[in-house]
C-alpha cells in the first residue's frame, strides 16, 4: 500500500485582488530539509535556533522549504516573477509553476514580462529550456548587477558552479533578448526595483502599487518566515554575501515595518504573504488571514 502522504493535496494557487491589480501567488514547490540550523544561521549556535523553534512551535531541526511565485496582472500586462525551477527542478515536490500557472486561469504565451530577482537555479531555471524560452511571448528583465556579475562569471564559490553552469545554459543565450534595469527603475507603471544586494550580487526587491495600495516582493531578502525576522542579523547558508546580505534584510525589514506595507517572499510559507512587525531587536512576520480576500 502507498503512503497515505502520497494523497495529501495542498493548496498551490493563491489570488487576490490589489488595487486595480490581479496578483496570485503559486506554489512552485517545497523540499523537506533536516538542517535548520546551519542551514538559515551559519553563524548562530544550534541550541538558539532550536529556541526560537521552540517558541513558534515548529519543529527542529526538521524544515519545509517552499518556493512561491508570483504573477502580477496589472495595466493589461501579465507579469511573472521568479517562475521557478522549471526542468533544474531537483526533486518531484519542486518544478510545478506550469501547473499551477494553468489552474490560475492562465497560459504560458499570456505572460508579457519575466522578472527575475536573481540568478538561483529556483528563480532562472524556468525561463528557458534547450534553449528555447518557456514564455514565447515574454519580454525577461532582470537586474543589471546581476546579470553582469554571472557573465563574468570570475571568483564564485564552489557552491555556486551548479548555479553558474544553469546561468550560462538558461540565461546566457537569451542575452539579447533582455531588458536589463537598475534599482530604482520601473518594470512596468507602479512596478519598480530596489536594491538589496546580497544575497545575490545583484539580488532585487520589487515595489508594487495600484489604486493607491502598496505592497512589497522581498524575493530571497526573508529565507526563513521566524529565522529571518527574529535574527536578521543571522547569516543564511545561500547568501553569496552574507554580511551584506545582512545589512540589506534589517534595511528592508525595518522599511516594510515603518510603512506598514504587505510584503511576498518567496521562501515564506505559502501563501506567503503578510506583514512586518518590529519585535525586540528583529522583527516578526504577521500571515495574512482573510484581508486580501475582503477588497
Ligand atoms: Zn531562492
Amino acid at each position: 500500500m502507498s503512503s497515505p502522504s502520497n494523497k495529501l493535496v495542498r493548496p498551490t494557487v493563491y489570488q487576490f485582488a490589489f488595487g486595480e491589480a490581479v496578483i496570485t501567488n503559486v506554489l512552485e514547490g517545497y523540499i523537506h530539509r533536516a538542517d535548520l540550523h546551519p542551514f538559515i544561521a551559519t553563524n548562530a549556535d544550534a541550541g538558539a535556533v532550536e529556541e526560537l523553534a521552540n517558541q513558534y512551535r515548529i519543529p527542529f531541526p526538521a524544515l519545509e522549504h517552499n518556493f512561491v511565485s508570483t504573477i502580477i496582472e496589472t495595466g493589461g500586462k501579465l507579469i511573472v516573477v521568479d517562475p521557478g525551477f522549471g526542468a533544474a527542478a531537483p526533486a518531484p515536490s519542486t518544478g510545478g509553476f506550469m501547473d499551477a500557472l494553468n489552474r490560475a486561469g492562465y497560459q504560458a504565451e499570456d505572460v508579457d514580462i519575466v522578472l527575475i530577482s536573481h540568478c538561483h537555479p529556483d528563480h532562472i531555471g524556468n525561463v528557458a529550456s534547450d534553449g528555447v524560452a518557456t514564455f514565447a511571448n515574454a519580454e525577461i528583465v532582470i537586474g543589471r548587477t546581476e546579470f553582469e556579475f554571472w557573465k563574468r562569471g570570475d571568483s564564485i564559490s564552489e557552491m555556486r558552479q551548479p548555479t553558474l553552469a544553469l546561468f550560462r545554459k538558461v540565461l546566457l543565450p537569451l542575452e539579447d533578448q533582455l531588458r536589463l534595469i537598475e534599482p530604482g527603475d520601473q518594470v512596468v507603471d507602479g512596478l519598480s526595483a530596489v536594491d538589496a544586494f546580497g544575497h545575490s550580487a545583484g539580488h532585487l526587491v520589487f515595489r508594487f502599487s495600484s489604486g493607491g495600495r502598496e505592497l512589497v516582493l522581498l524575493n530571497d531578502t526573508t529565507p526563513h518566515y521566524v529565522a529571518s525576522f527574529a535574527h536578521p542579523e543571522w547569516h543564511f547558508s545561500m547568501d553569496d554575501d552574507p554580511v551584506k546580505a545582512a545589512e540589506t534584510r534589517r534595511r528592508i525589514l525595518d522599511d516594510c515595518a515603518a510603512s506598514a506595507v504587505p510584503v511576498i517572499g518567496f521562501h515564506l510559507p505559502f501563501p506567503s504573504i503578510g506583514f512586518v512587525e518590529t519585535l525586540q531587536d528583529g522583527f516578526e512576520f504577521r500571515p495574512a488571514t482573510y484581508q486580501f480576500q475582503l477588497t
